[in-house]
């Protein structure tokens, strides 16, 4: 195997179980050092096991190196991928009906991998597509996609499209929900592509009457499809406790508007909760499962969802993941109307 393609490799495993990130870029730090050394001073180095020797490349990476190159696949890249499996648990059903996902990072914004690569993961566990959602201008520590690169983006995805039939990159946006309830990107921008997710990043501590009320008017827009991690509550670190609202309400609009309550795949936001999915679930909400990966690897956790979804008796049919493109697309067309 190539180098270059097993550190790759490596990279999705190490994202599939949620690594440090210091780790990842350990190993992205590596592909470097192997494009810029040359394949025939890795290959002599490999065999002298010298290959720590270079700047940036560790013990872990040298010995996925000298594997790929000696043929071994009983090495540190095997034991990676089977420590690294996302378990299949009772979502089993669901995962299988599963199409495509609608919430999806890339190197355009905070993501770690490009848009290219996003959709090749994608179309390798099986989906039929899959929406490229990165941030909004104004969360510019994520690196937020101003309108104009918003439309170079968009047309990297026709071009990508056009190589990658039948398999379908729909074009998206993650908008930030402003404290007023307004959107983080011009109208007609917003009607240009496929699927809005409305998640909230900033001001998580409004009181509970004004979240409300900026959660609503966000999910009554007729651009937003999808209503993303709810709660916005963190799991992991310092933690985030989630932000209050009145979630009858909220769960209400969502049904009076066709938005999607989405259940975040993501380890760390596990969001919403099961109580309030039930909730969203007694308003006949439809329910989007999606991974916000910001890497390959996170591609592959719609299983941890699917879970979700099962344990709280979500209706297939209600999940749009299982919906052909056309017919995702039928039904975001329907909000714009
Ligand atoms: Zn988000
Ligand atoms: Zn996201």
């Amino acid at each position: 195997m190539d180098p270059v393609e097993a550190l790759q490799q490596a990279i999705h495993y190490l994202d599939r179980e949620f690594a440090p990130s210091q780790k990842v870029r350990a190993f992205q730090r590596a592909i470097d050092v192997v494009d810029s050394t040359g394949p025939e001073e890795i290959a002599a180095r490999a065999e002298a096991d010298t290959l720590t020797e270079l700047d940036g490349i560790g013990k872990s990476t040298a010995e996925v190196i000298s594997d790929a190159l000696s043929g071994n696949d009983d090495g540190y890249l095997a034991r990676l991928e089977e420590r690294s499996r996302v378990p299949i648990g009772e979502g089993a059903p669901v995962l299988a009906a599963i199409r495509g996902d609608c919430h999806a990072h890339t190197t355009w914004s905070d993501g770690g991998a490009p848009l290219r690569a996003m959709a090749e993961t994608a179309i390798a566990i099986g989906h039929d597509w899959i929406v490229i959602t990165d941030h909004s201008a104004r969360l510019t520590i994520a690196h937020g996609l101003s309108e104009e690169r918003l439309a170079r983006q968009l047309e990297e995805v026709e071009a990508l499209n056009a190589e990658l039939a039948p398999f379908r990159v729909l074009t998206g946006m993650e908008v930030d929900i402003f404290e007023d309830g307004s959107l983080d990107l011009a109208d007609e921008m917003l009607a240009r592509l496929d699927l809005v997710v409305g998640s909230v990043h900033s001001k998580m501590r409004l009181p509970r009457e004004d979240m409300t009320r900026r959660m609503v008017t966000a999910i009554a827009s007729p651009h937003v499809d999808v209503l993303g991690h709810c709660t916005n509550r963190m799991l992991v670190g310092r933690g985030r406790p989630p932000s209050d609202f009145d979630p009858e309400i909220v769960f209400a609009a969502c049904a009076r508007f066709d938005t999607a309550v989405e259940i975040n795949c993501r380890p760390e936001r596990q969001d919403p909760p099961e109580q309030l999915l039930d909730l969203a679930l007694e308003w006949e909400c439809k329910v989007a499962i999606n991974t916000d990966a910001h890497a390959t690897g996170q591609l592959e956790w719609q299983a941890f969802g699917a879970d979700k979804a099962v344990r709280c008796g979500v209706p297939v049919d209600d999940i749009v993941n299982t919906w052909t493109a056309d017919e995702l697309l039928e039904w975001t067309a329907a909000h714009a109307r």
